[in-house]
């Protein structure tokens, strides 16, 4: 049995952001996720002889909170700029807006390892299975049958996913039901292995809004590749539409779109998919964290709060780690 304060079930950003504002505090937490490392959607996975980042491909910071973080990061030198706009393809310059895309300098995951590093009680591939609250205590179960107890349980999982994992749970309707609004969009995802070159415009990416395949991106440019790998991302709309499709049929209509901008004589020698059912929130909850209002557990991740990707998730850890702070004082 493994004992804490609190329980945090899902290691990506904003799971991490909360055991670091609860451990500065001198709460103890346990962290649990299901994946082979932490990180969640920032996923980066070698593909032939290279790296490709596969879930969030680069971040903003709008808030002077993240800004702040980002300059930590930049000095710690994990983070770095790599450029101030994408080109819908349209022009073979990107014209910079002003507003740098920040990403992270070995991968998207290799930066969720750095917010990890200073974590204790972290526990990868654990999937949790069920959830009971009894006699003011939290049980959570993984599939391998340990067991997670804590006084109070933040959960970041994409929502759909936390409500099936609580479906034992007593929530009040009221918290049920602004759970339930929260909904995501699904986002298919092809790396691609390329012999030869890509003619993408500087710094290496095409972001295109109305396309099905909205994103286009060179990891090699992106500086976290040795070599050509390519990342090709489809929109919700479209993800949704193909959702079922069988995955080569998903893949070839991915690699046709990239093999568009190869240069002459190249080829793509490998190409993987992803799928994510959960990618990005299209229905959010207004508030940065979400707190029960019967029990001690928080809601947080790029749902909460209204902004979406990094810098919501983020912000929403950072939120669940205090509203739990001052529950557990009051
Ligand atoms: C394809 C794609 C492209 C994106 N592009 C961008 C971008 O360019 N810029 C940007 O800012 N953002 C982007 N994002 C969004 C960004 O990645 C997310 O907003 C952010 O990483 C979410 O962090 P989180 O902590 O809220 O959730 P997650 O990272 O999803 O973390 C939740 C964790 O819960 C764990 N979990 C779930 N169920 C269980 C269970 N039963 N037991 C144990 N653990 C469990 C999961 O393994 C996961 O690690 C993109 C996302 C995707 C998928």
């Amino acid at each position: 049995m493994n004992n804490a304060d609190i329980i945090i079930l899902g290691a990506g950003v904003a799971g991490l952001m909360a055991a670091r504002v609860l451990n500065e505090q001198g709460i103890s937490t346990i962290l649990v996720d299901k994946g082979r490392s932490v990180g969640g959607r920032m996923a980066t996975r070698r593909i032939g002889d290279g790296l490709a980042d596969h879930g969030a491909q680069f971040f903003t910071a709008r808030t002077k909170q993240f800004q702040a973080q980002v300059e930590d990061w930049m000095r710690a030198g994990v983070v770095r700029i790599w450029g101030y706009g994408w080109s819908d393809s349209s022009l073979k310059r990107t014209a910079p807006d002003g507003h740098p895309r920040y990403v992270a300098v070995n991968g998207m995951n290799a930066l969720t390892q750095h917010m990890a590093a200073t974590l204790p009680h972290i526990h990868v591939n654990c999937e949790i299975g069920t959830i009971s609250y009894a006699n003011d205590l939290w049980t959570l179960t993984a599939l391998d049958a340990r067991v997670y107890v804590g006084r109070a349980l933040i959960m970041t999982a994409p929502v759909p996913q936390s409500l099936h994992l609580l479906r034992a749970v007593s929530l009040t309707e009221k918290d049920r039901a602004a759970l339930e609004r929260i909904q995501y969009a699904p986002c298919l995802t092809g790396m691609f292995v390329i012999e030869g070159d890509i003619d993408l415009p500087e710094p290496g990416a095409i972001q295109d809004n109305s396309k099905p395949i909205y994103w286009i991106g060179d990891n090699r440019a992106k500086g976290i590749s040795q070599t050509l790998i390519v990342t090709a991302q489809a929109d919700g709309l479209h993800s949704r539409q193909r959702y079922d499709l069988s995955d080569e049929d998903n893949l070839a209509w991915l690699q046709t779109t990239v093999e568009a901008h190869l240069t002459p004589g190249s080829r793509v020698v490998e190409g993987q998919l992803k799928k994510w059912r959960y990618a990005a929130p299209i229905t959010t909850h207004p508030f940065d964290t979400m707190l029960a209002e019967e029990l001690p557990l928080a809601f947080a991740g790029d749902a909460f709060g209204g902004r979406g990707r990094v810098e919501g998730a983020y912000l929403s850890g950072l939120a669940a780690g205090r509203a739990l702070i001052e529950h557990l004082q009051a």
